[in-house]
């Protein structure tokens, strides 16, 4: 690298990373032969495209679906479904596992086709083959144990034998969006399939390849092919297609479109999942290791160019360490490579599409026409590729400017100083959104006491949003406009299940019986609910 690549100047100057030598290009990733290959799995008679953000050039013609190529989809999924559900928990599982080794062992050809559809770092592709694996894994070894058929004490004890089984809905509708296209489509479907369910997928259309890609390495790890069928097309008109048949939905995008899935959902009374958008704050307390939380706070704001749902758009430093953290944070973040090479290197690529850089640039030049001041970044980069926009950091944003309240979903945060723990708390907490969080701080109790004020679903300390989303083990997810409903976990695996209880009854039947008359059996029944409570019964 030369050294006026490396050059930090005042604003607008983040460095390239040039492409190494001998580096694949977009024509020699998405051959016909792998557009012939993975298209086969979409049920879709028309026809549309999907283009690389890169450089705006076209990627693959790709089938596009009807409602009535969505209803031929559900059919077949339905049709499959009973065999797999059939098929022993065990060996299901084992496909998540052999999954895993797959995804890992061929990581080079789907960060090529991460990278090529989002337009992101190779680094942030390879957050979605990490994540994807930690929960084929997960599953894998704990599927048998989430559905395991549990014993219960019965309404009688000893009379009345009861397990509770977890039945599999049957075809869950599964609508994803472009900005984690490996993580978002196939991992939150992993749980579904383990479960018994068939899936009809619905990823976005400008990153289909990469789910049909995906697709194409469950089936070689041993998943029936009938059971994941994929169509695309629009989403105002394939989604609520998904919807209408589905016996379960998992949807991940904005709040808006949430919100119009929730609707179609709850008139079906069928039930929902839904991972939406977020305002995400960061908290660095007056004991923070500032070092380390600027590190941390460029991770959490520019992964994936901000377009990640938990990446953090507020960041609140105590104003003791605000100079000093700022100084390291402009520095760190005026040094971040922007690139386009399928290759590492860079540590930020491009933003998706032309609305998403649209949003960005009418966020940070509003709030610089009503006063606010540019720490760094504020510039569009046509010289990368069109959609390339500098991480950005603002400070003095105030309340009606859009950047302070909407989500930008781009690499723009703005800071502000405060002096009080409580305030930064209530300043943290004040927006309809509830997603993800993150406190630095070195004293951990503090940091616990903190994390538990804040309304979010995830709180990272002394991290930004790795830690919590990474711990599969635990439920991620919204809370007020931010979702309904948890990945991870076992509400991640159980939502995709009904709860089915089977009730024996022996000896003697719930109701008067060996002559008793009513009043006797109502005292009888009495006298037992007190022996049952003495008895510590649940
Ligand atoms: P979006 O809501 O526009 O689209 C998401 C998906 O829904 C796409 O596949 C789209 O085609 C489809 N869709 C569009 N209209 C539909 C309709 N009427 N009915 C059914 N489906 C429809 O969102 P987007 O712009 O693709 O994604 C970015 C948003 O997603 C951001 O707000 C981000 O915060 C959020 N997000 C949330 C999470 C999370 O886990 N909470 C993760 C990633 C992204």
């Amino acid at each position: 690298m030369t050294d006026s690549q490396t050059t930090v100047g005042p604003l607008g100057t983040n460095p390239t990373a040039p492409a190494p030598a001998g580096v694949r290009t977009a024509a020699d990733v998405v051959t016909p032969e792998v557009v012939a290959q993975l298209t086969r799995g979409v049920v879709g008679s028309g026809r549309t495209a999907n283009h690389t953000p890169f450089t705006g050039e076209k990627l693959a013609d790709l089938p596009e679906s009807t409602p009535e190529d969505v209803a031929t989809a559900f059919e077949r999924a339905r049709a499959a479904q009973p065999t797999w559900a059939a098929t022993p928990v065990r060996q299901r599982a084992a496909v998540l596992l052999r999954f895993h080794d797959l995804v890992l062992q061929r990581q080079a050809e789907i960060l090529d086709l991460i990278q090529l559809e989002t337009g992101k770092a190779r680094l942030h592709a390879h957050e979605e083959v990490q994540a994807v694996a930690v929960v084929a894994r997960h599953y894998g070894r704990k599927a048998p144990s989430y559905l395991r058929p549990k014993r219960h004490t019965g309404a009688v004890p000893v009379l009345t034998k009861v397990s509770e089984l977890r039945q599999p809905r049957g075809v869950v509708g599964h609508i994803s969006p472009w900005n984690y296209p490996l993580e978002l489509s196939v991992g939150d479907a992993l749980p579904a399939f383990v479960t018994g369910n068939a899936v009809v997928m619905k990823p976005d259309t400008e990153t289909a390849l990469t789910a049909l890609w995906a697709r194409d390495l469950l089936i070689e790890a041993g998943l029936p092919a009938e059971v994941f069928q994929v169509v695309l097309g629009d989403g105002p008109v394939v989604g609520p297609a998904v919807v209408k048949h589905a016996d379960y939905v998992s949807f991940t995008g904005s709040t808006r479109t949430g919100r119009e899935v929730a609707q179609a959902a709850a008139a079906r009374l069928i039930g929902v999942t839904l991972e939406l958008g977020g305002k995400n704050a960061m908290l660095v307390l007056h004991d923070a290791d500032i070092e380390k939380a600027a590190a941390g706070a460029a991770r959490a704001c520019f992964s994936s160019a901000g377009q990640l749902c938990i990446s953090i758009e507020r960041l609140y430093v105590h104003e003791s360490v605000a100079d000093a953290f700022v100084e390291r944070f402009a520095a760190r973040t005026k040094a971040l490579r922007l690139g386009s090479a399928l290759a590492y290197g860079a540590d930020m690529g491009s933003l998706v599409g032309e609305a998403q850089l649209e949003t960005v640039k009418r966020h940070v030049e509003e709030a610089v026409a009503k006063g606010a001041k540019l720490v760094a970044g504020g510039v569009h980069r046509p010289d990368i590729g069109p959609l390339f926009y500098e991480p950005t950091i603002l400070e003095g944003v105030e309340a009606p400017m859009a950047v302070c309240t909407e989500e930008t979903f781009g690499p723009v945060v703005s800071l502000y100083r405060f002096t009080e723990e409580e305030e930064a708390i209530g300043l943290a907490n004040a927006t309809p959104y509830g997603l993800n969080s993150s406190v630095w701080t070195r004293d951990a109790k503090r940091g616990h006491q903190v994390a538990a004020r804040l309304r979010t679903g995830t709180v990272n300390i002394n991290e930004g949003y790795a830690s919590a989303y990474g711990s599969v083990q635990s439920p991620m997810g919204g809370m007020k406009d931010s979702g309904l409903g948890r990945r991870h976990g076992s509400e991640g695996i159980l939502k995709y299940t009904e709860g089915q209880t089977i009730a024996q009854q022996r000896l003697m039947p719930i109701g008067p019986a060996f002559g008793m008359d009513d009043e006797k059996y109502a005292a009888f029944m009495s006298r037992s609910l007190r022996v049952m409570k003495s008895l510590h019964l649940r």
